[in-house]
């Protein structure tokens, strides 16, 4: 019989494998510690010359939400600032009524302050309309471009009206190859960074040093809720997920190729402002941005064609 692996650091039996040290074995609580170790690294590189406050999180009721909100509670009170979580609810049909669920779930369970805000009730606007927009041909931005933005800009209001310095999204390694892949076709450079400062809201990423697998151990370990339905609007069989899957096969075969292809730093400086958005003031090369731009023509749709209805009246 093949030997039981043990605790590298324990002696305990081991059934954790972290993706940044494949010949490592860990268990559950010593997975815990190294998974965190690794994004504190991470953040206290990242955030050496910041002061933060408040940070807002965005939680989808995922895995990788699910677990940099917890990493990120653990993480501010040590360093002393606070986390607020935010739920948005894009109206999708049979799924952001069970995600909120679920996201509100971990909120309790970790002890965070959260909001959970409609879409629509913010913006006028959410991913079932930005989809049927699609389908009608109203717009020719995918919905999940769509549902990107809606998603990005709540957010940013959300910050701003909270009182908070910086964002933070549960993007990993995984999103970075798959968009560094992406950008390879078209010889675009990005710049991943793990903190990101400008002028405006400060954007904290500190899951891009880990992979899925991590942060679905990571999820189990801590026995956090967590939803895996997929979202209806994803297609099946997207280009981003075969890159992700690409990406993923590269980076299991060779760790080092895959992060020095992707080129992650700790921190980075966004770019200086060119020109401001008329109407929401954001920062865009053009006299509207593209989210106005995309929510307007949704909005006008909605009041020409259906008249204006709020979504409120229909649950009832
Ligand atoms: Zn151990
Ligand atoms: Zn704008």
């Amino acid at each position: 019989m093949p030997k039981r692996p043990r605790c590298a650091r324990c002696g305990r039996s081991a059934s954790y494998t972290p993706s940044w040290a494949p010949k490592l074995s860990l268990c559950e609580e010593h997975f815990i510690e190294a998974f965190r170790k690794r994004v504190e690294k991470a953040l206290d590189k990242g955030l050496r010359r910041v002061e933060i406050r408040r940070v807002l999180v965005g939680v989808s009721g995922g895995k990788d939400s699910v677990a940099l909100l917890d990493v990120l509670a653990w993480y501010s009170s040590r360093r002393g600032f606070e986390v607020i979580g935010a739920y948005i609810d894009l109206g999708i049909p049979g799924y952001s009524k069970h995600s909120m669920r679920v996201a509100v779930d971990a909120f309790n369970t970790i002890g965070v302050d959260y909001v959970v805000v409609e879409a629509r009730e913010v913006l006028g606007v959410d991913t079932r309309l930005a989809h049927e927009a699609f389908t009608e041909r109203v717009v020719s931005r995918p919905t999940c471009s769509v549902c990107g933005m809606i998603k990005r800009r709540i957010l940013e209001t959300l910050a701003k009206n909270l009182g908070a310095d910086a964002i933070a999204t549960g993007h990993t390694f995984d999103d970075v190859f798959s968009f560094t892949l992406q950008n390879l076709a078209s010889g675009y450079r990005e710049t991943f960074a793990v903190v990101e400062r400008g002028s405006g809201l400060m954007r904290l990423k500190p899951l891009l040093v880990v992979r899925e697998s991590d942060t679905l151990a990571y999820v189990e370990a801590r026995r956090l809720p967590f939803t895996e339905t997929p979202c209806p609007y994803k297609p099946s069989r997207s280009v981003t997920a075969w890159y992700k899957y690409v990406g993923g096969l590269l980076g299991s075969l060779n760790p080092g190729l895959a992060s020095s292809l992707a080129g992650i730093r700790y921190e980075a400086r966004k770019a200086e402002v060119r020109g401001r958005c008329v109407y929401c003031g954001s920062v865009t090369a053009e006299r509207v941005c593209s989210t106005c731009r995309t929510v307007s023509q949704i909005l006008r749709w909605l009041v020409e064609n259906q008249g204006y209805h709020s979504t409120a009246g229909e649950r009832h």
